[in-house]
This record gives structure tokens, sequence and C-alpha cells, in this order.
């Protein structure tokens, strides 16, 4: 039988810190080939640590990792992206550490889901770049199917049937959209508009970017918004912290009046 190797190599994103006596801190990875895991950063909060700044949440690092008794213990870390714009953006960051605290909150430890890890690189990558929330719809909806809670909207969830081109009710219960037949059955739930459901169907076909680059009116982003927050509460339970940050950061900056709908809206 092969011993198990003393140290092993990732690279991952890190979702966040915990301190630990004087000058530890205990940080949470997420990485595509070990899934979700903690280690301790020794001495990492002296101003000395050649780890320091390379550890801080919301940086994707290469790190070694030696096994240890009770905790695994990083003995190398390097920064492979440090989102520097990203921070420099106030929405932009609170929209980041809510797809982080998602991935933390939905996953499990040493579980790697190497598809879910694209998705948050290539989700910060355009939240750096600017493309605002749609990005953060996208990685909730995609994220929910990595994670088999995808809901179903091409039909009805209850019955199959098709669903005319009209609002519908998506119940989270239900696991998806029901039609006006099926609405007694379907459990609590939302009325969303056929905006929406576009959306919610294009965010199925469409890659991260283009669903980025996607021109979405104020009022059907707000409801999608709460569609899918409404989906997230559900199966996890609760409502994520951050949800409240981005909300509140979102406030600050719709202090202008909102455009008018896009005409040019694909829906
Ligand atoms: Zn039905």
């Amino acid at each position: 039988m092969a011993a198990r190797p003393r140290v092993y190599r990732a690279e991952g994103v890190i979702l966040r810190r915990r301190n630990l006596g004087e000058a530890d801190s205990i940080l949470t990875v997420f990485s595509g080939s070990e899934g979700k895991f903690d280690a301790i950063a020794k001495g990492v909060r002296k101003a000395r640590s050649r780890m320091r700044g390379h550890l801080e949440p919301l940086t994707r690092s290469r790190v070694l990792v030696a096994h240890g008794r009770t905790l695994d213990v990083f003995t190398q870390a390097e920064t492979v992206e440090s989102y520097r714009r990203l921070r420099e953006d106030l929405e932009a960051s609170a929209e980041a550490l809510y797809c982080l605290e998602l991935v933390d909150r939905f996953t499990e430890e040493r579980e790697p889901i190497p598809e879910l890890y694209a998705l948050l690189v290539a989700s910060l990558a355009l939240l750096q770049e600017g493309a605002g929330p749609s990005v953060t719809r996208f990685f909730e909806l995609r994220l929910l199917a990595l994670l088999g809670y995808e809901p179903h909207v091409e039909g009805c969830v209850l019955c199959g049937g098709r669903l005319p081109e009209e609002e519908a009710l998506l119940s989270p219960a239900a696991g998806g959209l029901a039609c006006r037949q099926c609405r007694p059955e379907a459990g609590a739930g939302r009325i969303v508009s056929v905006a929406v459901i576009k959306l919610l169907r294009f965010a199925r076909r469409a890659t991260a970017p283009e669903f980025a680059a996607m021109r979405v009116p104020g009022d059907a982003a707000g409801e999608l918004r709460t569609a899918v927050g409404e989906l997230i509460r559900y199966h996890l339970d609760r409502d994520p912290n951050a949800r409240r940050f981005v909300e509140g950061v979102g406030a600050l900056g719709r202090e202008e009046p909102s455009p008018p709908s896009a005409p040019d809206s694909p829906l």
C-alpha cells in the first residue's frame, strides 16, 4: 500500500480566514483538485511572513500543504491572481464576496467539484472586468445546477406541460416553474415575469461572458435577483450573510434614477 504523501500542491481561491493565537491564521481554500479544505498558516500575521499577502481572502494562490496531525499546514504560498482591480471596486468586491460565501456554504470539505472551481475563477475574472451583477446571477444558477438543484424552467415542473408565454410560478419546493393549473399543488413560490423566465432559460445555455454581456432592464434584473435569491435561500436554509452587504452597496449606487429599459434588450 502506498503511503499517503506528506505534502500536496493545490491551486485555489482563499474563501475565508480565522485568526488563531498571536500570529497564525486558519485559511479556508476552495481548489479544483482538493475541493474545500482548511489549513494553518503559521506566523502569517507577522510583518516578515513570506506567505503574508499570498493567503488573503479573495486571492487565487498556488499552495504547498503538509498533512498535520489535526490540521494541515501551509508550507508555501504564491499568488496567481490578487484581484487588485476587483478589490478597488466596492460593488464588484461585494458581489465577489457573496460568490465566495456561496461556495463555502454549499460545498463539503475535500469533495472536489472542478467545474465549480472553474465557474468561480471565470466569474471573478468577469467581475474584475466590470461585468456587474449579471455575473452573480449566472454564478448562482450554475452553482445550483452543478450541485443538482437546477430549477426546471423549460416546462411545468409538475405536469411536464408546455408553458404559454405568460408569467408563471417559480416554486423552490417544487423545483421549478409551475403552470397555471398546477399552481395550487406547487407550494410557496413567486410569480415571475416572461422576461425572468427567458433569463432563467438563457442562463442554461449561455456561457458566463454571454450572460454577463446581456443588457437586462433594471426591473427584470431586480426581479431575477429576488427569484434566484429565494432558490438559494431554500437550498441553503438561510440567507447568505454577504447578501445584505451586496444589497447595501447596491443601494448606495442606486441614488441616481435608473435609466429606462434598454430598447435593444434581447428579451
Ligand atoms: Zn403544470
